[in-house]
């Protein structure tokens, strides 16, 4: 039986990840410094509580274990705080990242599954946004995360560490069998924020003093609001299994960057909408101004990944990960 590190499995994706992986017949430990995971998400591995920046810590898991893979999972991934703390971007995402490459390289580990992102393009010039479009982030999360990319296209030449760079667009959703969800402390993200107002209406609660806040009705689209690609955690999670088979067994080698995306998009405003059906709450909203750094439009073209993985999203209505998300919240 292969076994898998998820690193990061604690987090929102991470824990989906761990239970696909056992479902499909791995031996999976988690390496994870619950800075932003929560230890009760991994309810069925192994939990090596330990830090990317630490080079001990790393060692003594890899020296415990024989990897045959490694799921990197396990970054921070606030645009609004990379910037105002780019260190602790750098540190993490950047020196973390290259220190588990160094710990794999040390223990003989030579296929990752790297967890990337839509960030990495920067302001799109054109949409849908495939693999070719140039890489500019405009931020030093989307930055460091392009720092590794780039790293795994080196490392893959140099010393034949076979990668799949997989760019999210929104990861959105939850288990569908409800056993993990959606959870970040603090919450920023648009569904789970609508979905908290409706559960606090649900519960017979007023309306949160903020309310929900709507960065922005004046961009060129249809409604004015952003216009989000959201892509079920499940079908990330597929994506990330078909990249760890097609490593594990010669057909993928190198190093691939693949968008993972759903090729539509949703707006803000169809996403409340979209929550209002589905938990059968009023949720309200208030217009705010624009957030800084958030382009009208980010769609991705996912044809890559169908091509070289085989891969197609299942879960593709919003509604379907809007309930997903709802049933964990209700669990
Ligand atoms: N958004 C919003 N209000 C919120 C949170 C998000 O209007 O309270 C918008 C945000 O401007 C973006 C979209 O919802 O257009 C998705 O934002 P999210 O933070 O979920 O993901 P991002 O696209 O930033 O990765």
């Amino acid at each position: 039986m292969n076994k898998i590190l998820v690193v990061g499995g604690a987090g929102y994706i991470g824990s989906h990840m761990v239970l696909a992986l056992q479902e499909a017949g791995y031996s999976v430990v988690v390496f994870d410094n619950l800075s932003r995971g929560f230890a009760d998400a991994v309810a069925s591995a192994p939990l090596v509580v330990g830090d990317l920046r630490s080079a001990e810590a790393l060692d003594a898991c890899f020296a415990a274990h024989r990897f045959d893979l490694v799921m990197h999972f396990a970054a921070l991934a606030y645009v609004g705080e990379s910037v105002g703390e780019p260190e602790l971007y750098y540190q993490n995402n950047v020196v973390g990242a290259l220190n588990l490459l160094a710990a794999m390289r040390a223990h003989g580990v030579a296929r990752l599954v790297f967890s990337s992102t839509c960030a990495t393009y920067g302001e799109p010039e054109r949409i849908p946004i495939d693999e070719t479009h140039p890489q500019r982030p405009i931020n030093p999360y989307g930055r460091t995360k392009l720092m590794i990319e780039q790293a795994l296209a080196d490392y893959a030449a140099a010393y034949g560490l076979h990668s799949a760079s997989l760019r999210y667009f929104n990861a959105a959703g939850g288990d569908p069998q409800g056993r993990v969800g959606e959870r970040h402390d603090p919450e920023t993200h648009l569904i789970p924020l609508v979905l908290a107002e409706a559960m606090r209406l649900k519960r017979g609660g007023e309306p949160s003093a903020t309310g929900l806040q709507v960065f922005g009705a004046d961009f060129p689209t249809a409604d004015g609001s952003c216009i989000r690609d959201y892509i079920h955690v499940t079908d990330l999670c597929s994506a990330h299994l078909l990249a760890a088979e097609g490593l594990l067994s010669g057909k993928l080698s190198g190093a691939h960057c693949l968008n993972l995306a759903n090729g539509g998009g949703f707006s803000v405003l169809e996403v409340i909408d979209a929550c209002r059906k589905v938990t059968g709450q009023p949720v309200q909203y208030r217009v705010f101004p624009r957030r800084a750094g958030d382009p009208a439009a980010l769609v991705g073209d996912a044809g890559r990944a169908a091509a070289v993985l085989a891969w197609q999203p299942r879960y593709r209505r919003l509604e379907t990960m809007i309930e997903t998300a709802w049933a964990w919240l209700n669990r």
